[in-house]
């Protein structure tokens, strides 16, 4: 038997629900745990890195993340109510993209090393230091949970461009 995964639909720019703050989760239990599987899932068949609850219409405080190279073992990784507790004044710079941005690309500058405070899928209190592409991947993420795009971190002409190329996509789809 066994549960069956579920990929989900992606919401993708510029529907609002992006924007919206996601609420703290009160309880681990099997509906969660389930969720973030479901989230797992809707992340490797995309394909992505991370995915936020908020990405599959759920604004709920839980990510999902896994950086493993292609053709090594997967290290699914899963946050619940995930905070920044320390950042490094260094910073790097990565290329982004987003699942709900698709085919979008753009250097983002942030801080290179973060400590994180999370619950981990069984619900056990975590303390993670994270650096490389693990750092900003889970600062992409966490500004998911707070409706903040990486978008919101280049600069203010090229974001007024991808969401207007966005909108317009998406009344063609419309009609
Ligand atoms: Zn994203």
């Amino acid at each position: 038997m066994g549960t069956a995964m579920t990929i989900k639909p992606l919401i993708i720019l510029p529907d609002p629900l992006l924007r919206q703050v996601s609420k703290p989760i009160e309880r681990v239990d099997s509906d969660l745990q389930r969720l973030a599987d479901d989230m797992l899932e809707t992340m490797y068949d995309a394909p992505g890195i991370g995915l936020a609850a908020i990405q599959i219409g759920v604004p709920r405080r839980m990510l999902v993340i896994d950086v493993s190279r292609e053709g090594e073992e997967k290290q699914p990784l899963v946050f619940i109510n995930p905070e920044v507790v320390k950042s490094s004044d260094e910073r790097s710079v990565y290329e982004e993209g987003c699942l709900s941005i698709p085919d979008y690309y753009a250097e983002v500058e942030r801080p290179a090393t973060i400590g994180v405070k999370y619950l981990d899928r069984d619900g056990k209190e975590q303390l993670i230091d994270a650096d490389g592409l693990l750092a900003t991947c889970l600062q992409h993420e966490i500004d998911h949970l707070n409706g903040v795009l990486f978008i919101d971190h280049i600069s203010r002409l090229k974001r007024e461009m991808v969401i207007k190329k966005f909108a317009k996509a998406a009344k063609a789809k419309a009609i």
